[in-house]
């Protein structure tokens, strides 16, 4: 068993999407091919990996609308939280096989009610999607919302050691990925003590971005 593990720019709003394989098994899953499936589907092809599953973090268009695209190409299951209605559903404590590798689903709502990330414990690999980012964290419409967010964030870093590395689906950092323990210690979203904290946050970033020029 080798890992294989790619972050692919997709295009769209500086979109991150994954090809994650096993390079002895030629297995891969593609997480989030969206605006450019072929692209995943080749990096695949040009490894000798058999794509098994296509695989949505949740299921905001931008996340998923190279699916089809890529499905057709490469006659791969749909893989994701039950509400997309996929071929293979990825629940909270579901594991999904790669070869060799498993990847742990948590449900982890917030962003949208049909939001996952995945876990691959043997290189301690954690994508994230829209819940977490790079120095930030995904946006949310409500203050019940954002609760929601709240607690999926403490129950995903709980289950996780600082060591992970963290795999965003976009690129609004300072860097391409990260590691749960800068994150702990540099995202201001996880620096809040308590929920209030982090709800008095959420309200103030509009300003603040404006006011540091942030995108
Ligand atoms: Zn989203």
């Amino acid at each position: 068993m080798q890992l294989v593990f790619e972050q692919i720019r997709a295009g769209g709003d500086r979109n991150f999407g994954y090809l994650l394989g096993d390079r002895h098994a030629k297995q891969a899953v593609l997480i989030d091919p969206s605006y450019s499936p072929e692209t995943f589907v080749q990096r695949a092809r040009d490894q000798g990996l058999t794509v098994t599953h296509v695989v949505n973090t949740h299921g905001h268009p931008d996340h998923t609308n190279g699916n089809e695209r890529a499905l057709a190409l490469t006659g791969a299951r749909l893989a994701a939280h039950p509400d997309l209605r996929p071929d293979v559903i990825l629940d909270d404590g579901a594991e999904l096989a790669v070869g060799s590798w498993h990847l742990r689903v948590m449900h982890v709502p917030g962003h949208c009610a049909d939001h996952i990330a995945l876990y691959e414990p043997e290189h301690q690999l954690l994508v994230t999607g829209d819940l977490l980012f790079v120095g930030k964290v995904g946006g949310t419409r409500t203050a019940g919302d954002a609760e929601t967010e709240w607690t999926s964030l403490q129950r995903l870093l709980a289950a996780v050691p600082d060591t992970a590395t963290v795999w965003p689906g976009h690129d609004y950092g300072v860097r391409p990925c990260s590691t749960v323990a800068l994150e702990r210690a540099s995202n201001p979203f996880l620096r809040c003590r308590s929920l209030e904290e982090f709800l008095r946050l959420k309200e103030e970033w509009p300003a603040m971005k404006a006011a540091m020029g942030l995108k």
